[in-house]
């Protein structure tokens, strides 16, 4: 993959179209061998290319504008000693859409309607300048708009055109499981003599919001190993039990979302560390209302006291971050605010406030069933803005267990990394 342009290499916009593009080959096994990130450098462009191998397929996202460091059209036809005449279709299908408009072609939109010979150029269903396909110096090459929103638009054209061709390798059988409350390292650990027991599989673990990801995938050809595919299921399943959260790519919010939808439930939550970061989360999906109420942001001990009537003695007592305020506020907003659920954070997000009895990371989340209340202690290990990040995700992982296993069982166990005690 080369992703072209200045702002990539100066901090300005990230590189999201790379991610993009393997995202949609996922499916297949395709091995990406490298990104590069250039400037619109008619030199650096041409060493990107000459880095590629006959036989590859190159997507080059970026430069396919019509202002003037828009060259990467350019540059391919320098590189591959092909002429780049005008197209009389694409200029046909441009005209129409600046009609459209109600705008007339201004310069440099020529550039647009202009193909490298021996490439093809897909309308682009977003904006205007095309994607363009073909076959030169023996790489495969896709170029595409560097805007997000014509990538997402083209991308999918591009894939039916790199299949039609037979370019693209057999698809892969892939298994997911989406865990949450369970560091990477532990769940690597947790699953090591799994993986052992089924190398001729691709494993891969990652990072989300969340918690981390765990992939097996395997190609459909592959059927000795695709015969021990049910087996793998099993063993991973049976390992990971509650951490998992999700089998198909759904996100935590979807999960407890459909949940809470499918019991009829409703949700309130009571943040202190997070300040609303939770309720934010709980809405971010259309249909959220049918589920969630609202919450109190209870950063202030009066607050506390106030609106969720925690006791003062119970604040001067045991401190804000302490297992009866954060029973207390969530039985206040469920009570205050008339819901099934509450679930309520109170932490020491940092950098200061740590005390040696509490030091930085450590956090009460408590889950209100219609039962019961149950409380769990956790102890963060990052800076304040990851600190918060793990408690929403936490918090929302235990609600999730919470509706699994039912109102009257604690949501958490002994696979959880962060969670030292549960009350
Ligand atoms: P261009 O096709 O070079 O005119 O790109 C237009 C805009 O798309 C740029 O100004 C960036 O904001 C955005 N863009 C370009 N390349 C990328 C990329 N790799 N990832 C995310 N955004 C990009
Ligand atoms: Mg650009």
């Amino acid at each position: 993959m080369i992703a072209v342009g200045d702002e990539l290499l100066e901090g300005r916009t990230a590189d999201t179209n790379s991610g993009r593009i393997q995202r949609a080959l996922g499916q297949h096994s395709v091995q990406v061998g490298g990104i590069q990130v250039v400037p619109d450098t008619q030199q650096a462009i041409m060493q990107a290319l000459d880095r590629t191998t006959v036989g590859d397929i190159v997507f080059m996202t970026g430069g396919l504008g019509s202002t003037p460091d828009d060259i990467s059209r350019d540059v391919v036809a320098e590189w591959a000693g092909v002429d780049l005449p005008e197209d009389a279709t694409v200029r046909k299908q441009l005209e129409k859409r600046w009609a459209r408009l109600g705008r007339k072609a201004g310069v440099g939109v020529q550039r647009q309607c202009q193909v490298p010979d021996r490439m093809q150029a897909m309308t682009n269903p977003v904006g205007s300048a095309p994607g363009l396909t073909g076959e030169l110096k023996g790489r495969i090459l896709v170029l595409l708009p560097g805007v997000p929103e014509e990538l997402q638009g083209l991308l999918p054209l591009a894939v039916a055109w790199l299949n039609e061709q037979g370019f693209l390798p057999a698809e892969r059988q892939t298994l997911l499981w989406r865990t949450g409350q369970i560091a990477e390292l532990s769940l690597v650990r947790k699953l090591e003599d799994v993986v052992g027991k089924f190398p001729g599989f691709q494993w891969s673990w990652w990072l989300t919001p969340w918690g981390v990801d765990v992939r097996a995938a395997a190609d459909i050809n592959q059927t000795e190993i695709l015969s021990q595919l049910s087996d793998l299921e099993n063993e991973v399943t049976g390992q990971l039990g509650s951490l998992v959260y999700s089998r198909k790519m759904h996100s935590l919010p979807e999960v407890v979302q459909s949940l809470m939808l499918k019991k009829n439930l409703t949700l309130s939550v009571a943040e202190s560390c997070t300040a609303g970061m939770i309720g934010a989360r709980m809405t971010d999906l259309a249909g959220s209302s049918g589920f969630f109420r609202g919450g109190i942001l209870a950063y202030a001990d009066p607050v506390k006291h106030n609106l969720l009537d925690v006791p003062l003695e119970t604040l001067d007592n045991h401190g804000a971050v302490s297992q009866s305020v954060v029973v207390a506020m969530a039985e206040g907003a469920k009570k205050r605010l008339g819901t099934d659920y509450s679930i309520a954070v109170s932490g020491i997000s940092g950098p200061g406030g740590g005390t040696d009895e509490k030091p930085v990371g450590t956090t009460w989340v408590a889950v209100a069933t219609p039962e019961r209340t149950f409380a769990g202690l956790y102890r963060f290990p990052a800076d304040r803005e990851r600190n918060r990040l793990l408690t929403v995700a936490v918090a929302v992982d235990s609600l999730r267990r919470s509706l699994e296993f039912g109102p009257m069982q604690s949501p958490w166990n002994d696979d959880d990394t962060w969670c030292l005690l549960s009350r």
